[in-house]
């Protein structure tokens, strides 16, 4: 096969390299997959050449930023892998309070460029992660209630079309594609530089808690009541993992293995007296097994969970939305908490609502803005022969969960063999999807992602 790729300037790594293995290797080791080429881009007009080069040999395109993707859409067998990662500058205006971002960029990178001006981007909890990937889906992370998703605070993108055309979107250009690109995944082109709105954070308060299961409902039942509250502020947010207690530095080494709940109940707010005071009541009500009130510098805590999440390991999710924790969804959670296998797998609960709610459903391509919750089910592990019975948790884990949510899921946490449809009961947001699918990439071109086949005829799909 041709590999010389006309007007790239960038290296092109095949299976005669040395580094290929490395090359295509990507964070979820269930994913081995074999590329004719990675074609390692250092420029948007490197993308442009990759992508015609790609159609022209009808290579299928596989784009990779941070390689977190866990569905694997991030490299392919025999086709053309569309490698970012040398595409990772981070720019920062600090008096405007802007930041452009390659489209390859790791959240690590766009953390510390940001926070060496006090600033933020409100984006997600592992510092290995692509910007690329996290934002095209929404983007959920410890800073939502108070800033909204990573996609909230997206001003333009530089996009590189299936044509091979370079475009900027925004609110002032190709707006339809900026909606799109909004939550709508990596349907659309690639984007090669994104520009974001900052805000002013240094500083969290965390309170990490850690009670066994049969005071796991308790638990739920305290944080559902703080995050109904309607005067909850938005600096408050509430997370859950029902799982077995992790080796954290806060917990004693007899509870490490113990089913329970562990929860994060952090503070965003720019009162951190006000904050450590509320999560010390919350605190004292609920008298942990184990427990943890600090002050986390924000960069430190961004990378606080970057080991325990360390690339090479299986995966398997599942996750849908509920506008309401129901007794009824709270008995289902804690019925599958009792049957967690892997120390890593876990049930995640994660409060929504604040600045999430405050957009509206149809401004961009992420329609989910009245779930009070996230209920996620990564399944992670190590031995290949634990793959059935983790992927088999978690599918019956969602089967239990799944009547208590208003249907479609979160972009960023689809196992990839779902029926490819996010969106739920939103069905403007999926015409719109399909329109601007059609309008962009009617041929389907960049399809190895949470896909939207093209509505109209003449679609590859
Ligand atoms: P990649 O595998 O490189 O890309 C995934 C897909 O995104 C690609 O196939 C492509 O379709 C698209 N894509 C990526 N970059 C571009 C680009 N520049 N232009 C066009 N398309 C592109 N999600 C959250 O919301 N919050 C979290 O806190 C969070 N934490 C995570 C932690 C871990 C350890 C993992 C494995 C995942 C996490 N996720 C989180 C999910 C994550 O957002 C998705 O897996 C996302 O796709 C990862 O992006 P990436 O660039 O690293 O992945």
């Amino acid at each position: 096969m041709n590999l010389y790729i006309p007007d790239f300037a960038g290296r092109v790594i095949t299976g005669a390299d040395s580094d290929y293995d490395a090359a295509r290797a990507i964070w979820n080791a269930m994913h081995d997959r074999r590329p004719a080429a990675i074609a390692c881009c250092e420029s948007a007009a490197d993308v442009a050449a990759a992508v015609r080069f790609a159609r022209a040999e009808g290579l299928a395109i596989a784009v990779r930023g941070g390689g977190h993707s866990m569905p694997g859409h991030s490299v392919c067998d025999d086709g053309l892998v569309v490698d970012l990662r040398g595409l990772s500058g981070v720019e920062v205006d600090a008096r405007a309070r802007r930041v452009v971002v390659g489209g390859g960029a790791l959240l690590g990178e766009l953390d510390a460029a940001t926070q060496a001006h006090g600033l933020v981007v409100p984006a997600g909890v592992v510092s290995h992660t692509g910007v690329g990937g996290l934002t095209l889906g929404g983007g959920v992370g410890r800073l939502m209630r108070r800033f909204g998703l990573t996609v909230d605070a997206l001003l333009a993108c530089e996009v590189v079309l299936a044509d091979g055309s370079i475009v900027r979107a925004s609110e002032q250009e190709h707006q339809d594609l900026f909606w799109g690109l909004r939550g709508g995944g990596g349907n659309f082109g690639v984007v090669t530089e994104f520009t974001f709105a900052c805000h002013a954070l240094a500083e969290l308060q965390i309170l990490g808690m850690f009670h066994p299961l049969d005071r796991a409902r308790e638990v739920l039942e305290r944080g559902r009541a703080e995050m109904a509250d309607p005067d909850a502020p938005d600096a408050l947010l509430w997370t859950s993992f029902l799982r077995k207690a992790p080796p954290v530095p806060w917990m004693p080494d007899e509870l490490v293995g113990v089913p329970g709940v562990m929860s994060l109940v952090e503070w965003s707010g720019v009162s951190g007296a006000e904050g450590r005071a509320r999560l010390a009541d919350i605190r004292d009500d609920l008298h942990p097994t184990a427990t943890s009130l600090e002050a986390i510098p924000f960069l430190a805590m961004q990378t606080i969970t970057d080991e325990i999440f360390a690339a090479g390991q299986m995966t398997y999710i599942k996750a849908g939305f509920v506008t309401e924790l129901t007794d009824a969804a709270i008995d289902a959670l804690l019925a599958q908490a009792a049957t967690v296998g892997s120390p890593l797998s876990q049930i995640e609960v994660l409060a929504m609502g604040g600045a999430i709610a405050r957009v509206d459903a149809d401004a961009t391509a992420f329609p989910h803005r009245d779930a009070a919750w996230l209920l996620n089910v990564p399944a992670m592990w190590t031995d290949p022969a634990d793959t059935e019975a983790e992927v088999a948790w978690t599918r019956e884990s969602y089967r239990l969960l799944e009547p208590h949510m208003t249907g479609g899921t979160y972009v960023n946490f689809m196992a990839g063999d779902e029926a490819a449809d996010s969106t739920g009961a939103h069905a403007r947001t999926r015409a719109r999807l399909e329109e601007v699918k059609a309008a962009y990439d009617p041929d389907n071109v960049f399809r190895l992602n949470q896909n939207i086949t093209p509505a109209r005829a003449g679609a590859a799909g």
